[in-house]
């Protein structure tokens, strides 16, 4: 555990127990011991066959923890309620969930349900989120927030005004000045009194990777001048009334709660000249940016980290928010947050095998081959050989070094011209190995090969070069014998994991269980996870070279046997599922190919015409990641 910082970024929901294995702490501090759910013993329910028990799922798998989601959820709220009761601040706190963070349907079904004995409220971007979000609403507080943010349309507008109609308290935030003449007119047309939010364009700006958000250039939100013109027309047309949130977003992970007050505090000032320039303000919406310390490091100087804890964040806004108010006798707003890494990230993990495992360290000279090396090479390259053993006789291990690499440069170029053989090119990388492991020159590193696709499943790490905790989830009460990277099933050199919390450029790992690196050696698999990748990573996920979606379970703590039980489960995409995505048609691509079976197959007399139809109905079926045992492998005789 300490190797792998798991109590840095796991608290208080991921502990090693005393197995070796990941445990989750489904409601985190308030979790007793006897409520903790084994990992492992999940992805084994998970995956094991039918016949033995379990649910038959193919990983990668991603498990998520509706508990976890509650527990984030109210520890967020009580947060706020306590910064609130402390400080003597004078209205409530309610946050609403942005849904482009993660728009699983059951994820989003529990931040209402969980939420609505707080208002807890949702955010869309765009017009399916906004259906999303309305159809959900349906179920939550009444009083909860929709807000609507994103460009929008008149369809979109309209979709907003017709969500208030409907009772649900529905606000569109401005986020283009050109959006308000919609909204005027398309809510006379309807006969609906619109509320309106306008999104400030604030001058705090954070400066780590999610800042291109702020600051004057920032993509989103109205300038002072803007703001000013649009409190004008309001005016004009006599809808100053609907005028009641400031809205501001300055990024996502911000690093410190000074920053955090800086915006906050700016955005507050805002809020009350709107007051006085006569808007009926009531809700100050400050928007996403509570972050995740996904290194553990409690650092304000890394994307991957964050100084504060919950409680320090919601004192901070509600100090900045309070100041400011006092200070110009304006009544208190309600605090609205747009947290979303910080809701759904600890839910769920994505758990992965390693499959096989190579090294760069193995090649193995023999004496006889060395001989037959030494015989065959060049004079210059003699020359290094014998220049190479002089040094090492005399301990000069650097002169060593260079001597080896002179060599093989020398020996590589004999190859291209056809002097050497394919033999002699592997005995001078044999002999340049052992000389660097030698004298110890460098530890070699190991290529672990994972069933996943990086651009599926963990997207930010590819794109933007982010980091999440990624370890074993069983066998950390054994020493890792290696250090290796993780190479996924892609086509792409870009399909690597190669960099890790903590700055590493290799993860410790354990040897797999079968001889030369291969699996299931002795039937143990080595089960990978990814934590902390519940925002986000889902919906920005691709399907390079058509790898689909994992296979999802739910899981909640139970008092049953385990301590879990598994309440739904879901297959990952199958081959047909991803061909469908890019516009194929497996129906007739399986019709297409069942004639070639027809026509072709019984040639030899060796196929069964039915046999080989099934097999290839089968393949449509089947996810296209690699199976364990295949469920209906395709051979010609099956
Ligand atoms: N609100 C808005 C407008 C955003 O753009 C974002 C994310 O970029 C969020 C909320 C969610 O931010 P976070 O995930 O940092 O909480």
């Amino acid at each position: 555990a300490l190797l792998y910082r798991v109590d840095g970024w796991g608290a208080p929901y991921f502990t090693v127990n005393s197995n070796g294995n990941v445990s989750v702490r489904p409601y985190g501090v308030n979790t007793l011991p006897h409520q903790e759910i084994d990992l492992l013993k999940v992805v084994k329910k998970a995956s094991d066959p039918k016949s033995s028990g379990g649910l038959g799922l193919q990983l990668p798998l991603v498990v998520r923890f509706p508990d976890v989601l509650k527990n984030r959820l109210e520890c967020l709220q009580s947060s706020f309620d306590f910064a609130i009761q402390s400080q003597g601040y004078e209205a409530h706190y309610q946050g609403v969930y942005p849904v482009k963070c993660n728009q699983d349907k059951f994820v989003v079904e529990d931040i209402v349900k969980f939420g609505s004995g707080f208002r807890f409220g949702l955010e869309a971007g765009s017009k399916p989120e906004l259906l999303l979000a309305m159809s959900c609403l349906c179920n939550g507080s009444p009083e909860a927030l929709l807000v609507c943010n994103g460009f929008k349309d008149v369809e979109y507008i309209s979709l907003a005004l017709v969500a208030r109609k409907l009772h649900l308290n529905t606000v569109i935030v401005l986020e283009q000045e050109e959006e308000l003449d919609i909204v005027i007119d398309v809510s006379k047309k309807l006969g609906v009194r619109p509320v309106i939010g306008i999104r400030a364009k604030l001058r705090t700006k954070h400066s780590g990777h999610f800042g291109s958000t702020s600051g004057e250039k920032g993509k989103f939100g109205l300038t002072t001048t803007q703001i000013l013109r649009v409190v004008n027309k309001l005016q004009q047309h006599e809808m100053l009334d609907c005028l009641q949130l400031l809205h501001f977003h300055i990024g996502s992970q911000i690093p410190s709660t000074a920053l955090l007050a800086d915006g906050v505090g700016e955005a507050a000032q805002i809020y009350c000249e709107l007051m006085r320039l006569g808007a009926c303000m009531r809700v100050i919406d400050i928007g996403g940016g509570l972050g995740i310390d996904y290194d553990g490091s409690k650092s304000q100087n890394s994307d991957v980290s964050v100084a504060y804890s919950l409680q320090e964040y919601a004192c901070a806004v509600v100090e900045a928010v309070r100041l400011a108010c006092d200070r110009k006798g304006v009544k208190h707003p309600v605090i609205c947050s747009e947290s979303g890494r910080a809701i759904v990230s600890h839910h769920s993990i994505l758990v992965f095998e390693a499959v096989s495992a190579s090294s760069h360290d193995s090649p193995q000279i023999s004496s006889p081959g060395l001989q037959y090396f030494v015989e065959r090479l060049t004079d210059d390259a003699l020359a290094d050989y014998r220049n190479l053993s002089a040094a090492a006789i005399r301990g000069e291990y650097d002169t060593c070094l260079l001597h080896a690499e002179q060599l093989k440069q020398r020996c590589v170029e004999q190859f291209k011209e056809g002097s050497l053989a394919m033999e002699q090119l592997a005995a001078v990388d044999a002999l340049c190995e052992l000389v660097s492991k030698a004298i110890g020159a460098s530890e070699p590193i190991h290529t672990y090969h994972v069933n996943i696709s990086i651009f599926t499943s963990i997207p930010d790490f590819w794109a933007i070069g982010q980091l999440f905790p990624i370890i074993p989830i069983h066998r950390l009460d054994e020493r890792p014998a290696v250090r290796g990277i993780l190479s996924d099933l892609t086509c792409d050199s870009d399909g690597k994991i190669d960099k890790f919390i903590g700055g590493e450029s290799s993860l410790p790992l354990h040897e797999l269980g079968g001889s030369n690196g291969s699996l299931n050696g002795d039937g143990e698999s080595y089960y990978l996870g990814m934590f902390l990748g519940g925002a986000y990573e889902e919906a920005l996920g691709g399907v390079h070279n058509l790898f689909g979606g994992p296979s999802v379970v739910r899981v909640s703590q139970s008092d049953g046997p385990h301590s879990f039980a598994v309440t739904r489960a879901v297959p990952g995409q199958s081959c047909g599922d991803v061909l469908r995505v890019m516009q194929h048609e497996p129906e007739l691509m399986f019709e297409t190919l069942k004639h070639r079976v027809e026509e072709f197959a019984n040639e030899d007399g060796t196929s069964s015409t039915t046999a080989l139809a099934n097999g290839l109905a089968c393949s449509f079926n089947n996810m296209p990641y690699l199976a364990a045992a295949a469920s209906c492998a395709l051979t010609a005789n099956n």
